[in-house]
């Protein structure tokens, strides 16, 4: 693993930071910094237009390839271009799961027809999506999905619950995971829909979160309707997409993070100076532990993405969501213990948190998202150490066990 860069990507970096310097003006100025965690609902239309300038000067989809209308950038310029945005200080992106999860995923599976109609779009910023895996009873088990979905004529007719459809509520379509076969196997009955938000079998309900703001949402289907073609893969093979999906979660992205995280430090290290907290040996070990921790996530996320050409395997993506997951919630945790009583009062009323203490209520999410630590360490256990699997009850796909 080489840390500098090489002549090509010197220059990329170069025109990256020099574009966003320079893009970063008028009344695009105004969106720096805007939508990070727990503040996901600021300037919605402000982002939606830096989304589109981005997309029509080619840096949307830098890492997909030059046919599908990206740069075909390798790996270390996506990591690049990810930590010189965050570096900008450019707003949080919108359109996430279209760009990192929906288009990789047409790209691997979609029909020619399905990579016409929706990369041009996604590539453009002019089309938002949403992702819907979760259910009630349907999150770390995903295989338990209960969405039923059923071919009338030319459509397919789609009927249950989502929860957790983060950005829900500004999207024009969501990836569905449905239950298309009742009587196959768990995992053999699901299928992959491509479904538009804006139809009255479709309803959003916001669900407020402990950051007094909205970033996920339940969905609930009531016979709403898409294409009987928009089924991504075959029908009744849609587990085999949804995992192909949630590998492209993370890897290169990360990195653009660690550089947030770096500043959300920096920030935590100022305040606890300024409150005369580095005179307490407890709190300096503590803030020394965690930046030698995110000094290794560093390289660490570095080593899992050498001599890669895709999605980070399992195994070390598991590491990578483990550790970041946990890193951040204890400098959430951290930040508390730095402000003391302080943590305890708003900035203002009614709901106005600090920066610190938003930090510490959404990177509650973190462990839980993307796949919870306990699910991690099971992959761990399993797939790196070796150890006995859990074990597994067969269940039939309604969710009841089957003996
Ligand atoms: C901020 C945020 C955004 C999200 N966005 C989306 C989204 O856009 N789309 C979407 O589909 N979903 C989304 N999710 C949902 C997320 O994927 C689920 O929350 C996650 O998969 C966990 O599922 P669950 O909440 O149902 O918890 P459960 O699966 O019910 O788990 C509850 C607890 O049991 C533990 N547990 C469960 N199974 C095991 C096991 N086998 N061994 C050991 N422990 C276990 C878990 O670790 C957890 O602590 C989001 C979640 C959050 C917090």
């Amino acid at each position: 693993m080489d840390l500098h860069d090489s002549p090509e990507d010197a220059a990329f970096r170069a025109e990256a930071r020099d574009w966003l310097e320079d893009n970063l003006t008028g009344d695009f100025a105004e969106a720096r910094g805007l939508g990070r965690a727990g503040l996901q609902h600021e300037g919605r239309d402000l982002r939606m237009a830096w989304e589109r300038r981005l997309g029509i000067e080619g840096w949307t989809c830098v890492g997909w390839p030059v046919e599908y209308g990206g740069r075909g950038a390798p790996v270390s310029q996506q990591v690049i271009w990810n930590e010189e945005y965050v570096r900008a200080d450019a707003p949080a992106r919108v359109n996430v799961m279209g760009e990192g999860l929906l288009g990789p995923t047409l790209i691997a599976y979609g029909t020619d027809e399905q990579k016409r109609r929706f990369l041009n779009p996604i590539r453009w910023g002019t089309q938002l999506w949403c992702q819907g895996y979760s259910e009630p009873n349907a999150g770390s088990d995903l295989a338990n999905v209960q969405t039923k979905a059923e071919l009338d004529g030319d459509q397919w007719v789609i009927t249950g619950q989502k929860v957790w459809t983060s950005y829900a509520q500004w999207s024009d379509w969501c990836f569905v995971v449905c239950r298309t076969d009742p009587d196959a196997p768990r995992h053999k009955g699901l299928s992959y829909l491509l479904v538009p938000m804006d139809q009255p079998g479709v309803e959003v309900r916001p669900i407020r979160q402990m950051t007094g703001t909205s970033e996920f949402n339940e969905v609930f289907f009531d016979r709403a309707r898409t294409d009987k073609d928009l089924v991504v893969g075959e029908v009744n093979d849609g587990w085999r997409v949804a995992l192909a999906t949630l590998a492209f979660e993370r890897g290169v992205g990360l990195l653009g993070d660690i550089v947030g995280f770096r500043r959300e430090l920096d920030h935590l290290l100022a305040a606890a100076a300024k409150n005369g907290r580095t005179t307490n040996k407890v709190l300096r070990q503590r803030l020394a532990e965690v930046w030698i921790r995110l000094y290794i996530l560093r390289l660490n996320t570095l080593r899992s993405l050498t001599g890669i050409d895709g999605p980070v395997a399992p195994p070390q993506a598991s590491i990578s969501k483990l550790f970041w997951g946990t890193w951040h919630r204890d400098l959430g945790e951290l930040a508390m213990d730095v402000l003391g009583a302080d943590a305890l009062v708003g900035d203002a009323l009614p709901y106005e948190l600090s920066d610190l203490q938003r930090i510490f209520l959404f990177s509650r999410a973190d462990t839980i998202y993307g796949g919870s630590n306990e699910i991690q360490r099971n992959i761990i256990g399993e797939r790196v150490l070796g150890l006995p699997p859990e074990p597994k009850v067969a269940a039939t796909s309604k969710g009841a066990p089957s003996s």
